[in-house]
């Protein structure tokens, strides 16, 4: 197996969205590299200059792992270097966030990848073992896929989003009075669960049970 595919293989195993999990582990790695090893590169001090630089939620995880010192040096770079007149594109616009852009690129790699390899059982083995992808990279991932892939993948999610609609009607039930003494099983969790099925979000934060 390739990298890509290793890496593929584990998001399968680990992630509540392989993809979701995979971006996030890009993304620290990404973030952590540029503050250990670019803050003195030129050409990276230049393109934050030019306005490539985080978007809030990004800058939040940059403050959450950088060092003091590293931060201050870029940030000091930048109050000096960036312009505060209401006039120019960069000003009228929001920061065209670098982190969003590598992450975007990376996901489309790998939704390609994804698709390529779910025409092998093995895959599907995999695949099937796992939790599955979050609807927005499931739609990336039938975007690149042959139409019997997209059949397959639509059909194994649709069973996953049953499961979860069973699992969110026992939650509602329960909080019925006349059920509450009931004790709670594998629905636990099912509205974070549901919530990461839907839109996506970092896995960390949909472990947390209720
Ligand atoms: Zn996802
Ligand atoms: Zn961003």
């Amino acid at each position: 197996m390739h990298l890509p595919e290793i890496a593929l293989e584990e998001a399968l195993q680990e992630g509540e969205c392989a993809l979701c999990w995979l971006a996030q582990k890009q993304l620290l790695r990404r973030v952590d590299t540029l503050f250990a090893e670019h803050v003195n590169d030129p050409q990276w001090r230049q393109l934050l200059r030019e306005g490539k630089g985080f978007c809030a939620y990004h800058a939040h995880l940059v403050l959450s792992r950088a060092d003091v010192l590293s931060l201050s040096i870029i940030a000091e770079d930048l109050l000096t270097h960036i312009s505060i007149t209401a006039s120019t594109k960069r000003a009228r616009s929001a920061w065209h966030c670098q982190l969003c852009e590598a992450q975007a690129h990376d996901m489309e790699q790998m939704a390609k990848l994804l698709a390529q390899l779910l025409r092998q059982a093995e895959w599907r083995v995999r695949y099937e073992a796992g939790k599955g992808l979050c609807l927005p990279h499931l739609r990336q991932v039938l975007m690149n896929a042959c139409p019997e892939v997209q059949t397959w993948l639509t059909a194994n999610e649709s069973q996953r989003w049953q499961a979860l609609r069973k699992q969110l009607q026992e939650v509602i039930r329960k909080h019925d009075y006349r059920f509450q003494h009931e004790p709670w099983g594998e629905e636990i969790g099912s509205w974070r669960r549901a919530m990461h099925k839907l839109y996506g979000v970092f896995a960390e934060e949909v472990h947390n049970e209720r």
